[in-house]
């Protein structure tokens, strides 16, 4: 005979950026919670994501900064160089933290019963693990995603990394072919040219971050050519061929050379979620064509009972969304509260250097609303901040509904984009008009204290 499903109250499946903390809310209410984890505690932020890439731009950063030290009058001894394997130490150390830390903090938290191994649904509130069944009425999936290697010509006769692989590299590639200018392929550019590798990044739009305005692409490109990265736009014939020298790349239809040769690959094209093996159809959970799960406003997908949490549910692709999944959850299962996914604003940062800060609607987006527009544009070289750190390039922008005086959205690029832009963030989330800055009284010198400015100096859109 079978042995019966263990009972729970609640399930939860993957240990990223929202199942920990739910099950911190969970067991603190007095529910019992079963929590499985395949690999690594803490999911993709702490290990392959987020924080390991933060990490590395920061030593890119230092590397930089080592480079332009005699225009600061600093004199250093000798030409700085990078040692990868020192670099790539202080990030393993820093994963290593998240996480054990999360990890413990789960194996020690009463009520929570930890389960190591590949969960899989057989039926809406049934979950095999490596042979062990758990049942519960409520389940949370927050299994997250991995890079996406599509079927291109030839690259499964090549070898190519993914973010997984990169934040382990504990060399200086010679040559980097990026695939992917987005995102994530745009970080790893950048460092890595900075830890002294060639690097070239190839995207098949007619422009990186094609998500954004044409201003922030250019500006962009033009900061990441600066230092000397290549970028191939419009390569819509990609493929790949081995090569005595490493890969080559077939990048070009039309203009430039035909082929890039890298002694590397770094597919960042993409991320797919991790729902293929979970076993939703004998649940009867829907997914969109993407594989994507189906939620509502509320995060419940199309059984009762059970949510989709955190990247997999494709209503966030960040850390802070995935979080913020967790904290919706809670607040409607355990506070009674009525929170509502459609409400949360799009805030992200791009972390090259220097970094975009970004909120809310693009200039190209708000010009679609056919609203009047206000919008005020400043260069970061009219910038204070930025021209004492000796760190003048890039801008910012804010663009404004002129009837009702609200900021529609925003972008900073520019030094201290990435925190600068809460300003306007906050202003948003309060809904309140752009006027409030007008009695405000900013820090001097930051690169916040021209936000003000820019919105007294904005224009009516033409
Ligand atoms: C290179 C890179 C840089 C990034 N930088 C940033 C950044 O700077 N800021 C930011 O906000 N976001 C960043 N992100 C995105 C961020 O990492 C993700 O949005 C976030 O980690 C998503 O969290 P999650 O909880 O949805 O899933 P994940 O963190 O992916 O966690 C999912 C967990 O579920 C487990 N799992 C999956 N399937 C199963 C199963 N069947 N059984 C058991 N366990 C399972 C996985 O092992 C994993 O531990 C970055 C991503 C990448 C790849």
């Amino acid at each position: 005979m079978n042995d019966p499903a263990r009972r729970f109250d609640a399930i939860i499946i993957g240990t990223g950026q929202a199942g920990p903390s739910l099950a911190g809310r969970l067991t603190a209410a007095g529910r019992s919670v079963a929590m499985i984890e395949r690999r690594h505690f803490g999911g993709t932020c702490v290990n392959t994501g987020c924080k390991p890439t933060k990490t590395l731009v920061a030593s890119a950063y230092a590397a930089r900064m080592a480079q332009r030290a005699a225009e600061y009058g600093v004199v250093l001894d000798g030409t700085p160089g990078v040692d990868m394997k020192r670099v790539q130490a202080r990030a393993a150390k820093i994963i290593q933290e998240g996480r054990s830390g999360i990890e413990s903090w789960l194996d020690g938290m009463d009520g929570c019963t930890v389960l190591r191994g590949h969960a899989r649904f057989t039926g809406p509130h049934d979950i095999e693990v490596d042979g062990a069944k758990l049942t519960a009425p409520q389940i949370f999936i927050n299994v997250g995603g991995r890079a996406s290697v599509p079927d291109l010509p030839g690259l499964g006769d090549v070898p190519y990394l993914t973010n997984t692989d990169m934040v382990e590299l504990d060399t200086v590639p010679g040559h980097l072919v990026v695939i992917g200018g987005s995102y994530i392929g745009l970080e790893f550019a950048q460092m890595f040219r900075r830890f002294g590798a060639r690097v070239t990044v190839v995207e098949k739009s007619g422009r990186l971050i094609a998500r954004e305005d044409e201003d922030v692409s250019a500006a962009i490109r033009e900061i990441l050519e600066a230092e000397g990265i290549d970028v191939r736009t419009n390569a819509e014939c990609l493929s790949f061929a081995r090569h005595d020298d490493g890969v080559a790349v077939r990048v070009g239809c039309t203009e430039g050379a035909p082929e890039v040769v890298g002694t590397h690959v770094l597919l960042a094209i993409g991320r797919r979620p991790n729902t293929d093996d979970l076993g939703l159809e004998a649940a009867g959970i829907r997914t969109d064509a993407r594989g994507y799960i189906t939620v509502d406003d509320f995060l419940e997908t199309s059984v009762p009972g059970v949510y989709g949490l955190g990247d997999c549910n494709g209503r966030g692709a960040f850390t802070h969304t995935a979080y913020n999944d967790f904290e919706i959850v809670a607040a409607n299962l355990l506070d009674g509260q009525d929170w509502k996914v459609s409400e949360r604003l799009p805030g992200y940062a791009l972390y090259t250097d220097p970094p975009l800060g970004r909120v809310g609607m693009t200039e190209a987006q708000a010009r679609q609303t056919r609203r009047p527009l206000l919008i005020g544009k400043r260069p970061m070289s009219k910038v204070g901040r930025a021209v004492e750190k000796a760190e003048t390039l890039g801008f910012m922008k804010v663009v404004v509904d002129a009837q009702t005086q609200r900021i529609l959205g925003a972008a900073i690029l520019g030094t201290g984009g990435d925190e600068a832009i809460h300003g306007l963030l906050d202003i948003m989330n309060a809904n309140v008009p752009c006027t409030v800055f007008q009695r405000a009284v900013p820090i001097h010198p930051t690169v916040s204290e021209l936000i003000p400015t820019l919105l007294a100096e904005m224009k009516p859109a033409t």
